[in-house]
């Protein structure tokens, strides 16, 4: 029996089913690459979902880490407090976009950060209503969840959720809902469901993560920009999975040109070590009282080492530029697969945040949520880690660390064609017999 095969028996005897895993078990990792406990290598177009933008354990990251664990590694923020946190977020609030006076906080988890944005903003507001979006995803915590737009696999059996959370149309073209119909659906809310002046925040991904790497059109988050203007409702960017370079800008929200209020950060800025943050406007930051915002661990002085050696390597490896490229290499790749294989309905997404969109057929664009299935257990098998996302579980998702190797990134993306053509011939093949 391999090691693996031992420990899926024992993590199924010792950890809860909720827990859902691969069932692959790491024993090291470099960069783009990882190996587990058989020996069997893997390049990895996962990242930890999102986090590894620097890769495995980036020699500076690495490095800043080891200083810091010699220094000192924890005494509650609150309680003793460091100069590095304050130094992150002033870094923090000199990148993101805004020509106004910023404050960060930080905490552990995405989930933390968006909980502490619409706690935020309804302090701020003095309002509770909250506006969120089908098919968008924010965290497992009660709040996130109850802003979470998809049931499978995070809101079924969890509930009830906290109230005054609405949900909105998310444009996706691909899918026949437009820009105007998604705008049209937001005024049905505020006329049908929830007075205006009531809603402290709209919350929106840029682009969407698990919900299937929808892009928000640049036009539609302006318009939602000046509605909020208009009703003096806080704009919360969650660029939790899009922040941090992923997108080929810092923030992805960047390429909008649009300036929110508040956006949370978590995954990319902590480089493999947890870390998230809320920045925004200090007016709408400071509204609440000393005490009410922190936690035990949030900004733990490791992670925040991490981080700001992350935001040096993004700056001295060019990441943004990096992301560009290995985003274009992606989308060419696919779209030349899309055209032979006629399973593969959309390529979409921005920077090097790729998926590609599984159908049973073109025209009806049902999703194959099987193929999907079948297209990353036969990308392990020939030894690429690769993710799913969408509402209907039929999107393949990339993300790939930045920094990966050319010739890592090619390995990689010609075990993806072989896997697809694997698990869509083998599903011909049952659908004719
Ligand atoms: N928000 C977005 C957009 C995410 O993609 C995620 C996680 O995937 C979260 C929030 C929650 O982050 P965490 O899992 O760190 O709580």
């Amino acid at each position: 029996m391999s090691t693996s095969t031992d420990l899926k028996a024992r993590k199924a005897a010792a950890v809860p089913n909720g827990v859902g895993t691969k069932g692959i078990y790491v024993a090291k990792a470099e960069n783009s690459e990882l190996w587990d406990v058989d020996g069997r290598r893997y390049v990895d177009f996962a990242a930890g979902i999102a986090v590894l933008n620097t890769g495995h354990r980036h020699p500076k990251i690495m490095a800043a880490v080891a200083e810091q664990a010699h220094a000192f590694t924890h005494t509650c923020f609150h309680v003793v407090s460091y100069e590095s946190y304050v130094r992150l977020a002033e870094r923090l609030n000199a990148l993101a976009p805004g020509d106004f006076a910023k404050k960060t906080l930080f905490l552990n988890s995405g989930a933390e950060a968006v909980e502490n944005a619409i706690k935020i903003a309804r302090y701020h507001t003095k309002r509770s209503a909250v506006v969120a979006f089908s098919g968008g995803f924010h965290g497992r915590t009660h709040m996130t969840m109850g802003l979470t737009g998809k049931v499978m696999p995070y809101k079924r059996g969890f509930g009830p959720f906290p109230a005054e959370v609405y949900h909105a149309e998310f444009p996706q073209p691909y899918h026949g809902v437009t820009t105007e119909q998604a705008l049209a659906d937001i005024d049905r809310l505020l006329h049908a469901d929830v007075d205006p002046k009531a809603v402290a925040a709209v919350i929106i991904e840029p682009v969407q993560g698990e919900g299937g790497f929808n892009v928000a059109p640049f036009e539609f988050l302006r318009a939602l920009r000046r509605l909020c203007d208009e009703h003096g409702i806080v704009l919360i960017a969650d660029e939790v999975q899009t922040g941090v370079a992923r997108t080929g800008k810092m923030f992805s929200i960047d390429h909008a040109g649009v300036v929110p209020d508040l956006i949370t950060l978590a995954k990319g800025l902590g480089g493999g070590f947890p870390l998230s943050a809320v920045t925004g406007r200090a007016t709408i930051m400071d509204a609440a009282h000393p005490g009410g915002l922190g936690g035990t661990y949030g900004g733990n002085p490791i992670s925040i080492a991490a981080a700001h050696a992350v935001l040096d390597v993004i700056e001295s490896e060019d990441l943004c530029g990096r992301a560009g490229r290995v985003g274009q290499r992606m989308r060419s790749h696919l779209e030349a697969l899309a055209k032979q294989l006629p399973c593969i309905g959309d390529v979409r997404g921005l920077g090097a945040m790729v998926a590609f969109e599984l159908v049973k057929d073109a025209k009806t664009k049902e999703p194959d949520a099987d193929l999907t299935a079948s297209i990353l257990a036969h990308a392990e098998q020939r030894g690429l880690i690769l993710l799913s996302c969408g509402t209907s579980a039929n999107v393949v998702r990339l993300l790939a660390p930045l920094t990966i190797p050319d010739a890592v990134l090619e390995e990689g993306l010609t075990i993806l064609s072989a896997a697809v053509r694997d698990a869509y011939g083998r599903e011909s093949t049952r659908a004719v017999a």
